[in-house]
């Protein structure tokens, strides 16, 4: 037995002690979507019944306020008490002394299908880019190398503290592609969002398969509440150079009616000329679009954002890479005009999944383009991490923050950890000093799904050889030298 399979059966055994060891398996959870073609679906742990102890609680929510050191009570999935000390006598405990509870992440525009692309991806090669890579690997992706690339992205989300993610879904080669992609978000457990998209490669004179969109979400949706569906649109515009494809005003308007007769959202990436102007100018724009990298918006351009209710998601390490004629991060412009903004991590093909280095890195360039004449603290962006994704998503209603009666996702973060301690301002800590090693628990939907910095029900060295042989068979396929 190797000493992964040693961690991970002593992460299992700490939550199977309390009881939360689903038989029935995830499966046996989910209304509905279709089963899993080529591997078994894992047992999540089940949603049971346990109390956090003693932890520095930041709920993020202002009726509930913070804790220097209080209980969560946790029920069937749902955060039932939130207090200094809940009397819950014959409940299981997690000690919470030295850690910080808070809401998990929550990321608003990830690549997942790209994560095996890993090793192929060069930063100081412009040729093996993530942009040339994945555009040429794309279409040789199967199901098997989607289904394989999401779960890795998803299990690094959740080693990273994210307890929901959007899958921006723009490789569904077919049907079968959307089906193994849905598939591992569910084997995961986290709480997602995914965005169907057309193909990478699909014409630009093409709509998107519609009919495969509405198939999907008669099969995949409604579910038990942890997964939603949306698009993700080609760009539209006259981007002279498109990274993506690039499609006309009215192929737009042939897609995102599609995706609005069947009440679903829409994302879109901005990257390159704005297009926020002539979209509101078409009547295209409202609250149910999210767009993505907002580098080069103008002041009338973010009036008009406030105006019709549309958010901004913004990944600040894929973002701070791009050359300085692509834009800057405009976090202080968006917040001051209060537009809806939250924060992603774009894809891990070329840097790893980080929440607190892209808050630190925020600051930075907020400190280095704009100072204190737009104050931003460290709190708000422990809040644009956590419940500005959830308004951005529309599940506010669900997560964000440890409110009484939503569900429970939060992670618990070390504070004694060598690069934390001795630790002052909780926010403070998260956003100066924080790294992705010291979150030591992960809870979505009240499962419990890391534990002691180690899985509970993914297993570690599958996830990873998997993926490894995935990124061989596409370089092959792809013939990429
Ligand atoms: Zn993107």
């Amino acid at each position: 037995m190797s000493q992964r399979d040693i961690d991970r059966r002593t992460a299992l055994k700490a939550v199977t002690a309390f009881g939360l060891l689903s038989t029935a398996g995830l499966s046996g959870c989910l209304s509905s979507g279709p089963s899993a073609p080529d591997s078994t679906s894992p047992a999540l742990p089940g949603r049971g019944q346990f109390v956090i102890r003693g932890a520095t609680i930041l709920s993020m929510d202002a009726a509930v306020g913070d804790l220097a050191r209080g209980d969560l009570q946790v029920r069937d999935g749902t955060i039932v008490a939130v207090a200094k000390a809940v009397d819950a006598p014959s409940v299981a405990v997690i000690d919470g002394t030295g850690m910080i509870c808070m809401p998990g992440f929550i990321d608003t525009h990830w690549h997942l299908w790209t994560s095996v692309c890993r090793p192929i991806i060069r930063i100081d090669d412009p040729k093996r880019g993530y942009f040339p890579v994945t555009n040429a690997l794309g279409p040789h992706f199967t199901p098997l190398d989607s289904y394989r690339s999401v779960r890795l992205g998803l299990a690094e989300a959740i080693s990273a503290g994210a307890t929901t993610v959007h899958n921006w879904a723009h490789n569904i080669v077919t049907p079968e592609h959307a089906d193994a992609e849905l598939r591992a978000m569910r084997d995961t457990g986290l709480r997602g969002r995914f965005s169907y998209g057309p193909a990478q490669g699909l014409p630009n004179d093409r709509p998107m398969d519609l009919a495969g969109l509405a198939r999907i979400r008669r099969d995949w949706m409604p579910n038990d509440g942890t997964l939603t569906l949306g698009i993700n649109s080609r760009n539209v515009g006259n981007d002279p150079n498109p990274l993506r494809g690039n499609i006309t005003l009215d192929m737009a308007r042939v897609d995102w009616a599609g995706a609005r007769a069947l009440g679903l959202p829409i994302t879109l990436h901005t990257s390159g000329p704005s297009p926020v102007s002539f979209l509101d100018a078409a009547g295209l724009l409202g609250s149910d679009v999210q767009l993505v990298h907002p580098l080069l918006t103008t002041d009338a351009e973010r009036k008009i954002l406030a105006a019709r209710g549309v958010s901004y998601s913004i990944s600040p390490l894929g973002e701070s890479r791009r050359p300085a004629a692509a834009g800057v991060i405009q976090l202080g412009e968006l917040l001051e005009a209060d537009v809806k903004t939250s924060l992603s991590m774009d894809h891990t093909g070329a840097y790893s999944a980080d929440y607190f280095s892209c808050m630190r890195l925020l600051y930075n360039l907020h400190q280095h383009r704009i100072g204190q004449r737009i104050p931003l603290t460290a709190r708000r962006l422990v809040q644009l991490a956590t419940i500005d994704g959830a308004i951005d998503l529309g599940i506010a209603d669900r997560t964000g923050s440890l409110t009484p009666g939503k569900r429970a996702d939060l992670i618990l973060v070390r504070t004694g950890d060598i690069n934390m301690a001795p630790t002052g301002d909780p926010y403070e800590a998260l956003v100066s000093f924080a790294q992705p090693g010291n979150v030591d628990t992960v809870i979505a939907d009240g499962r419990i799904l890391w534990r002691g910095r180690r899985f509970t029900a993914l297993d570690h060295a599958v996830v990873l050889k998997e993926a490894e042989q995935s990124a061989v068979a596409l370089r092959e396929r792809a013939k990429w030298s």
